[in-house]
Formats: C-alpha cells, structure tokens, sequence
C-alpha cells in the first residue's frame, strides 16, 4: 500500500489555484461531509506508532505531503530514521529542499516537485522568485548525488500551453527534466468554472497541445530510442501494451494509496482530510493490508466507454461535486482526447517495440508514485 503521510497542514507558498482558490471559495460549504476543522497542523501521533502500523505492510510506500511536507523537517527526518517502509517518496514545492541534509534527500526513491514550466508561468501561478529559488535547490541536490526520480509535477489551466511548457520542462537551459507529470486544475473548487473558460481553452488549446505532445513523445522513441516519462502518456500507453484488466481509479486513492492525517486516521485520499464520513480507522488500531476499498465507480462512469483506460473520475470530485455534470462533462472530454491521442500512436509505438528502438520494460514504472496518470 501507499501511504501519503500529511506531516503538516501549513504551506508556505500562496499558489493561485490552490491558496487564492480556497479564498474564493469560502463561501461554499461541504454541509453534509461533516468536515473536523480541529485536525493538529503538525502530525502529533507517535512516530513509533506509525512504524508499527507501516511494519504490518511488506510493501508499504510512505510519501510524504502537506500543506508543505519540508516545513516538517524535523518529523520527517525522526520518520526516516524510525519507519522502515519499502520506499520514501516526497511531494515538495521546493522551497525548502536545501534545508534537508543530502544524507536524507538521497534515500528518497522518488521526489515530485511542483514547477509549472518557465519562469514566468511558475511564478505567475506560485509567486515571484519560486522557480529561481526551486531550480537552484534542484540543481543543489543533484550535486550533492540525489540519483532517484525527479518528477516535475505541473499544475496545467487557462494560462499554460501545455506543449510549450512540457516542452521546456524537458529541453532549456536551466534545469531539464526527464520525468514530467501534469495535473489540470478543474472540478476541485465551487466558484472558479463560471469565471473561467475551461471549455473553449480545453478544446482550442489544451487537446491540440496534448496530441501535439504525444507526436513529439513517438518521434522521440523513433530518433533517439528514449521513451520519456512523460506520465499521463506514460501510464496510457503502458496500460494500452501491458494491463490484461481494466484499470481502476489511476491514482490509487482508496483502494491501493490512502493518506494519514496529523491526527493519525486514515483517508482514501489527501484531499480529503478532515471528512469523517470517510474515516478508515486510526493507525494505532488498523491493519494496512486489510483497508477496505472505498474507491466505487458510478455513472457516469459505468457508462462510459473508456472507464477501462480512464479508471474513473477522481474520487474526491465524484464525491464533493464542486462543478456540475456539464462542466465535468468538459473534464471528460480531455480525458477522451488524452485516450484518443494515445491509442492513435499506438500502432507506431508497437512498431518502434517489434524494431527494437524502444522496448516494452521501457513502458514499466512504479505505479501508484503519486502520478495519477488521468490530469
Ligand atoms: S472519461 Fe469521465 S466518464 Fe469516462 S471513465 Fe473517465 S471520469 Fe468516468
Ligand atoms: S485524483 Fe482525486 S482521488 Fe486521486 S489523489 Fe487526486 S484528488 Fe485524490
């Protein structure tokens, strides 16, 4: 199982599609979710407690998250030396990654680090001076010998093309990544769609760019044998080539990944901290492997001809409804032409696969890294 462990509620950035949403978005209410907005701001069970209960599990994955999980360091680094889980992976902003002696930076397996691009576009969605100060950490730990997986984790709305900015996440002169993931900002908050134009940019903008992408992807295996990790590709087309079942919900969340709140009890998801209603129990009295699986696919889903691929809507989306049906429709509609786009390289991909330019393993990751495959 994994195991998002919210070390601590507080962030120390104000990003616009998380921060400035919340603000817009006080109005709204989550009457029947029960929400405990009591829950400790820094995790306050016994270290211990979770090393036994993360001890209980042969494959447990603790990653640690937030609010900002580095704010935490000191929890995180008593964590590192007393839980003993098969891997660390950490989900970060950046900010803070100097701060973290190397001798613990370089025992993550993988580290998701949110950049949205270049400069000007990070900083317009994170605030000034964010991408300076995150490339110079990256930079730092790659000199001090981090050899795990640097995701780049990029927020994707209105303002980024999203070919021009996957692009120079993997080719410019400051930082080049080679593992990239891309998350939309919809369906998450109540007041942003009817101010937003998700529909004409997600059509006019954002499909072209994501088919663009995938083109660019193949012609990257056909002339250097290199399969990127570009995630969302990634993940389709190594289910596409690989998976003999259907997938369920891409993240994991509530059925193979779940989330510790500060208080020690147990979520199907990060995002949703604080809703009783979907307590799984505390880790001092729960045994991991016997979670129960929370994550159920409805309609639209059912109906759906791609839920196969897709795995099923975001489970806190499905839950909360924060947009209506028409406006999820729209969602849908990216995810379609994510599928599409895939499935039409994909004669092409198996050709590169039988030429021996690229090979099937190439396609394997670790599922379930935090990547949620579906933007
Ligand atoms: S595309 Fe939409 S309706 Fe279809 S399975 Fe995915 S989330 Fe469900
Ligand atoms: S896709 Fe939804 S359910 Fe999955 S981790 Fe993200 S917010 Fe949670």
């Amino acid at each position: 199982m994994f195991f998002h462990v919210i070390l601590t509620t507080d962030c120390n950035l104000q990003c616009r599609y998380c921060f400035g949403e919340t603000m817009d978005d006080f109005d709204e209410d989550f009457g029947e979710f029960e929400l405990d907005y009591s829950l400790p701001r820094k995790a306050e069970y016994p270290v211990e407690m979770l090393a036994e209960f993360c001890g209980k599990d042969a494959d447990c994955v603790v990653t640690f998250y937030g609010g900002e999980p580095l704010l935490a360091a000191d929890t995180m680094k008593q964590v590192m030396d007393t839980v003993k889980p098969k891997h660390f992976m950490i989900q970060t902003n950046g900010l803070l990654l100097d701060q973290l002696e190397p001798e613990y930076v370089n025992r993550f397996h993988t580290i998701l680090v949110s950049i949205d691009g270049e400069e000007a576009l990070t900083d317009y969605y994170r605030g000034k001076g964010t991408f300076r100060k995150v490339v110079d950490n990256l930079k730092l730990i790659k000199r001090n010998g981090f050899g795990g997986e640097l995701i780049a984790r990029v927020t994707v709305m209105e303002q980024t093309d999203i070919y021009k900015q996957i692009r120079w996440l993997l080719d410019n002169d400051e930082f080049k990544f080679t593992s990239v993931h891309w998350q939309l900002n919809a369906g998450f908050w109540g007041n942003d769609y009817a101010r937003r134009d998700f529909k004409k940019w997600s059509e006019e903008n954002y499909i072209p760019g994501v088919e663009k992408l995938a083109r660019f992807w193949v012609d990257q295996m056909e002339t250097q044998s290199t399969v990127l990790r570009l995630y969302p590709l990634l993940g389709i087309a190594s289910s596409l080539l690989l998976d003999k079942e259907p997938s369920l919900l891409r993240c994991g969340g509530g059925w193979i990944n779940y989330a510790i709140q500060t208080d020690g009890y147990i979520i199907p998801c990060p995002t949703m901290w604080g809703m009783k209603k979907y307590y799984l129990g505390h880790i001092a009295e729960t045994n991991p492997v016997s979670l129960g699986k929370v994550f159920v696919n409805d309609a639209p889903c059912t109906e759906c001809d791609i839920l196969g691929v897709c795995g099923g809507r975001c489970l806190y989306a499905n839950i909360t409804k924060r947009w209506s049906n028409e406006a999820y429709a729209e969602v849908c509609n990216t995810v379609k032409g994510l599928v599409t786009t895939v499935e039409m390289e994909l004669p092409r991909i198996k050709r590169l696969i039988r030429d021996g330019k690229v090979s099937l393993s190439d396609f394997e990751y670790l599922r379930y890294n935090g990547c949620e495959i579906i933007p």
